[in-house]
């Protein structure tokens, strides 16, 4: 069954769930609630002005129907409770009129107004409810979808989708922890009849999900273990000795000892699964070039896998100008390739005549062959997820893989997350580093802000500038970027010329305008957070955050880290009037790890992995801090079920999910 068959959801609908990244009825019924309202039955003088409050009586008075605009109405009529006659108006529910007869009994759920001693009702409820709280669910939303409408749709996909919810707890587990089937948990997750119901049904479902990801954790490091059979090669010390000696900077300590696990792990016959973790702008790329050199040097071709054109781009024109001098062929190949391009890469690639290539993933498709493929690295490894992860080790001849990653994450959550993996970690920072100065300014003080805008500008340095949304919107009051060009275009539009990108973009034009950023043909570049990953342009040394209060601090440290990247001393601007306490942490500390470790204490996991795209690191029920025990729990069961449990269908699936995606 489609999600177009579902009554109620239209073309429009479609494309709206769509933009959400609601594509089938899977998507559709877990898409959980992100809070959920308790509603106690209250009476109205214990209920304060602007509370919703749910209460029952009976109608006093005819219904009189006002008719507006538009087809709009609304209905008024009084009520008497326990507690008082109170007046009940409700919009559009012009259809329930000849249902509300005087002397009927009914539950009325809305908002109190006090003063005027009126309800505005959000539901009218003709049966008695039976229940003493009501619970209701809040879902995120996207314009032209609301609250009550989403959950239709997913109460609609329930009834209809009996047969063919699938689930992913064995049954052994399923009794074991006498969980209920799955439907049951959905249903009770979008309609909650009590607070203690709601909370079974969300561990089963945080359950399943940790089970999934750490069955998939559990597999790989399985099959890790037997494929022993990886490249055992010679590497010529002296040659990756003397390209370091010829860096323009010195490595840091971390820095090299990170290098000479990577070549021990080359050089041994086992196969390289090592995570390269380290704060923004802590030199992990000079790593994985020289993990690159090396595997050349040995004879193999190389994949730098990157998640974004901007940064695949990046590190492509960073390898052709450290290996200038040697003869190396390097490519790069994306989404924006052309197919004449594609075709002569694709049999450079086949016939080994390409050394070095670097790409997004793209790279790792089905029809891209190898001559042979001895090292694959992947940047900015949380963007991608578990499956890429599988996908990476199925490819070629066994290739060693790095992954490298930027999200500093607390040590024990890392090792169940990247419990396949051995880790290594760069805490020292480049030499002649300044501390990023970073302030917290009010809206009020934007005065002030472009004052050092304006100096910086003055010193010939560039400055990023971010703001959460693309477009004005009606719903928020939010700043957007569209409107932010306006603005310094007033500002500072007649000395400096000011650009912007933002996700939605084509990235041909996007990756334009960041070329131009780094040649300092633009000095303003506003944005979304698509600057977030990996971008270096040393010559940036300002990094303004409006609305700061909407990211997570891990956000806006990968932000901060945008500037810092030279020897000149760099600001960070985070302009809000809210939640400043948090964001004085970002003035205290510059450790990503301290960092991370405060956000997971404030906002629990889900900032960590970024928002959107990050593959399946993220969850759509669980939280890795909140759940952490149940993530134990997991893979300690998911890992007892690999080895020993049966081989049913249920494990073939798990497989091949892993292996086919
Ligand atoms: P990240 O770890 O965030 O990926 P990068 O690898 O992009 O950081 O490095 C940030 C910048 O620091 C780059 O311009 C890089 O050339 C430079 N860099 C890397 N290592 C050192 C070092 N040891 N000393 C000075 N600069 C360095
Ligand atoms: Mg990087």
């Amino acid at each position: 069954m489609a999600l177009k068959d579902i009554k109620g959801v239209g073309p429009r609908t479609l494309t709206l769930l769509s933009k959400m990244g609601i594509n089938t009825v899977d998507d559709l019924v877990t898409h959980y609630p992100f809070r959920y309202e308790f509603l106690v039955r209250g009476n109205l003088q214990e209920t304060n002005d602007g509370d919703h409050i749910i209460i029952d009586g009976k109608i006093e008075s005819s219904p009189i129907l006002v008719r507006f605009k538009a087809g709009l109405n609304k209905m008024n009529f009084r009520l008497v409770t326990n507690s008082g006659v109170v007046g009940v108006s409700i919009f559009n529910r012009a259809f329930l009129k000849s249902h509300l007869i005087v002397g009927t009994g009914i539950t009325v759920i809305g908002k109190y107004d006090k003063k005027k001693n009126v309800i505005t009702a959000s539901e009218l409820k003709l049966e008695p409810l039976s229940n003493k709280v009501k619970i209701e669910p809040v879902y995120h939303l996207t314009n032209g979808i609301t609250n009550k409408n989403m959950a239709l749709y997913i109460n609609m996909a329930l009834l209809s989708q009996a047969k063919e919810i699938s689930d992913s707890i064995p049954k052994y587990y399923q009794d074991k922890y006498n969980f209920s089937n799955k439907r049951l948990a959905l249903n009770i997750v979008h309609n909650p009849p009590s607070k203690e119901k709601l909370k079974e049904a969300m561990i089963r479902l945080k359950y399943e999900e940790l089970f999934e990801f750490m069955f998939k954790i559990n597999y790989l490091k399985e099959e890790n273990k037997k494929a022993n059979g990886g490249i055992k090669r010679e590497i010529d010390h002296e040659k990756i000795t003397e390209f370091i000696s010829k860096l323009p900077f010195e490595l840091t300590k971390d820095q090299l000892t990170a290098t000479d696990n990577i070549i021990k792990d080359l050089e041994s016959e086992n196969r390289m699964n090592r995570l390269l973790q380290g704060d923004v702008g802590s030199g992990k790329t000079i790593v994985s070039f020289i993990a690159m050199y090396a595997n050349y040097l040995s004879g193999y071709q190389s994949a730098l896998m990157a998640p974004t054109e901007i940064l695949a781009t990046q590190h492509y024109n960073n390898l052709k100008s450290f290996f200038a001098d040697y003869n190396i062929d390097i490519a790069l190949l994306t989404g924006s390739t052309s197919k004449k391009e594609k075709d002569l890469i694709y049999k450079e690639l086949e016939d080994g005549s390409i050394n070095m290539i670097v790409g997004t993933h793209a790279l790792i498709q089905e029809d891209v062959k190898y001559h042979n493929l001895g090292l694959v690295i992947t940047d900015e490894q949380h963007r991608f997820g578990v499956n890429q992860r599988a996908n990476l080790q199925n490819k070629g001849h066994k290739p060693d893989i790095l992954y490298m990653s930027a999200t500093p994450i607390p040590r024990t959550y890392a090792l169940t997350i990247y419990g396949d993996m051995d880790i290594s970690t760069i805490k020292t920072r480049p030499k002649g580093r300044k501390k990023i100065k970073t302030i917290v300014k009010g809206t009020k003080e934007i005065k002030d802000v472009l004052e050092l805008m304006y100096k910086e500008l003055q010193d010939n340095h560039q400055i990023y500038v971010i703001a959460p949304l693309i477009e004005d919107s009606d719903n928020s009051d939010l700043t957007s970027v569209n409107d932010l060009k306006e603005k310094m275009n007033l500002a500072f539009g007649s000395k400096y010329k000011i650009d912007l990108v933002h996700g939605k973009m084509a990235s041909a034009a996007k990756d334009l305008i960041m070329g131009e950023f780094l040649q300092n043909k633009i000095q303003i570049l506003i944005s979304t957070t698509v600057v977030e990953v990996g971008v270096d342009v040393p010559n940036a040394t300002m990094m303004v955050i409006f609305d700061a209060e909407r990211f997570g601090l891990s956000t806006l440290h990968q932000l901060r880290g945008r500037v810092g990247r030279s020897s000149l001393q760099s600001t960070c601007i985070l302009i809000s009037d809210n939640d400043t306490k948090r964001l004085k942490i970002m003035e205290q500390s510059d450790d990503g790890f301290v960092i991370s470790e405060e956000d997971f204490k404030l906002r629990g996991h889900g900032d960590l992995f970024g928002t959107k795209q990050s593959g399946d690191m993220t969850f759509k029920i669980a939280d890795l801090k909140a759940d952490y025990k149940i993530l134990l729990q997991a893979r300690e069961d998911s890992y007892e079920y690999l080895k020993n449990g049966e081989n049913d269908a249920l494990k073939l699936k798990l497989i091949n999910t892993i292996i086919h995606s």
